[in-house]
């Protein structure tokens, strides 16, 4: 029991009094800023609890009745929470796009927290709305490279804006989805629009059957939470089949032409600049092409790949990026800001038009309050923590990072390549890979014939998995799995390891004692054992 007293005296004390120095919360505080690694290494405890043992810890359901000292409940969290969490920063942690963080996001958080505007209007953020809409500017700008004239017209405008600011990827698809749809089902003089009147009452109008959104199968799954959302349908998500990992354009327009043929609409081709599985890049330039000749939206989403665009040496990957409609981005992802920071970017500042909202109370008519055209309402400043990034950072500081990044993917690549027990199955086209554990004596047999491979596929996939598993569990490093469709294979997805190549501080050597490890844990499987004799 934590023992505090129920008295209002006390409560005011927590809000406006720090804990003393030698508090728990202050030697956590204090362990924080003087060394970060050190304080994650002191209580992330590497072998991990089960999730069931875990859960047994957090199992109680009541509310607590009496009042705990904050002390006494920091310890808490350090037992139950802290010492259970995933440690994200360390370099050997390879699997995810969620990484270390540059340090200087601690004290910033601090402050963010501390200051708690609240972005949805201005009453309650009078300096951290123009701050996010520069973020948007610069953002935009990244993107789009509009004329000095167009961001001094727009950056600040009542009556528009270059993108919203939200708590991710999948927030800033479904609103660039939804911006598409309403825009496909505009106002006439007989209908007042889709905002107004409604989906069914915007099809019948615009005498549409159906309205589908195109990608290819590597399309966050994001995407298919938005066609639901928008009221579309989840079979309206026309995923076409990329064994190469890109959408073809020739295929992306065949398949719009005949959806469109059958009395539907196509209202978005979504071009994927870094999927999530392997990092590949669609044909932006080509797809905008196909998105003109079907008459509908182009959205690109960059959620993990647009930071590439700060890399002169690689920027061009994403060329025709300028072209979209609308664009995803994550600063949580390759900028290395705390999660919680997606962008949507308008290519027309006009779009955000599309889902306007007024209320009497707020929102006013003419206000420049972001609420007015953002999904969320009550949002936190973390477009501070971009701002001070794209300071701090700069230009060059990201395309260094990111040349890094891929640079070191390209190593690893190239040590699993040389290596006897391994296969790389997809190469970085960004700092993302997958490969698989393949047995030397296993490899001249998978070429052998299909029938062959195909049974050999199916137990390489189980020692995939059991040395994923075992790896995650020995807990000294982390690669995550995914089950792919490949060239090589057409008729059978395959089962890899997928690394993300994010922490700059992961070295040659913890990519070598990585795969060392894979092997030795392969070495003693079942598996291993029956495909090698
Ligand atoms: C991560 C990601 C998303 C989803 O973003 P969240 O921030 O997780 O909501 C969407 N698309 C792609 C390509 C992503 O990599």
């Amino acid at each position: 029991m934590g023992g505090a007293e129920v008295s209002l005296e006390h409560l005011y004390k927590v809000f406006t009094m720090p804990e003393g120095q030698d508090s728990k919360l202050a030697q956590i505080e204090k362990h924080l800023s003087d060394n970060l690694a050190d304080f994650l290494s002191q209580h992330v405890v590497t072998k991990v609890n089960s999730l069931e043992q875990i859960e047994k810890s957090f199992a109680e359901y009541a509310v607590p009745e009496a009042p705990e000292f904050v002390s006494k409940h920091a310890e808490t969290l350090l037992e139950k929470l802290v010492a259970n969490s995933v440690n994200t920063y360390s370099p050997t942690f390879i699997g995810h796009m969620t990484s270390a963080l540059p340090y200087f996001h601690l004290p910033l958080a601090k402050l963010l927290v501390g200051l708690n505007q609240n972005l949805v209007k201005i009453e309650t953020s009078k300096a951290f709305t123009p701050l996010e809409r520069q973020v948007l500017g610069m953002m935009h700008e990244l993107v789009y490279k509009q004329s000095s004239d167009f961001y001094s017209t727009y950056l600040h405008s009542a009556n528009h804006a270059l993108g919203a600011f939200c708590s991710g990827g999948t927030v800033a698809n479904i609103t660039a989805l939804w911006v598409a749809r309403n825009k496909a089902l505009p106002a006439t003089p007989q209908f007042q629009g889709i905002a107004q009147e409604g989906m069914a009452a915007g099809m019948m109008h615009h005498g549409y059957k159906r309205l589908g959104v195109i990608s290819s199968k590597r399309g966050h799954y994001s995407l298919s939470k938005a066609v639901d959302i928008l009221g579309l349908g989840r079979q309206q998500m026309l995923t076409i089949d990329c064994p190469t990992q890109t959408l073809s354009a020739e295929k992306a327009l065949k398949v719009g032409k005949q959806y469109q043929q059958e009395g539907n609409k196509a209202l978005s081709i979504v071009g994927i600049a870094g999927t999530t599985e392997t990092g590949h890049i669609d044909p932006l330039d080509e797809l905008a092409d196909v998105a003109q000749e079907l008459g509908c939206h182009f959205h690109v989403d960059a959620a993990w790949g647009g930071a590439t665009l700060f890399s002169q040496q690689h920027n061009k990957l994403l060329k025709g990026i300028e072209k979209a409609d609308s664009v995803t981005l994550d600063a949580h992802k390759q900028m290395y800001v705390p999660m919680g920071a997606g962008m949507v970017l308008f290519k027309d500042p006009n779009d955000s038009n599309a889902v306007r909202h007024h209320a009497q109370y707020i929102l006013r008519a003419g206000s420049k309050d972001l609420g007015a055209t953002t999904l969320e309402g009550s949002r936190n400043g973390m477009a501070m923590m971009v701002y001070a990034s794209l300071h701090i950072f700069g230009r060059k500081g990201y395309e260094l990072l990111i040349n890094q990044s891929i640079q070191k993917a390209q190593l690893f690549a190239k040590m699993i390549e040389q290596h006897k027990e391994f296969e790389l199955v997809t190469s970085p086209t960004l700092s993302l890979l997958t490969y698989r554990i393949v047995p030397e004596k296993v490899q001249s047999k998978l070429s052998k014939n299909p029938k062959i491979a195909h049974a050999l596929n199916i137990e390489l996939d189980k020692l995939t998995v059991a040395v994923q598993k075992r790896q995650r569990e020995a807990g000294k490093s982390f690669v995550s799995r995914t089950r792919l469709q490949i060239e090589k294979y057409p008729e059978q997805s395959i089962t890899v390891f997928r690394v993300v190549l994010a922490n700059p501080l992961t070295t040659e050597l913890d990519l070598q004692n990585i795969l060392d490890e894979q092997v030795s844990i392969a070495l003693e499987t079942q598996t291993w054992l029956s495909l090698t004799t």
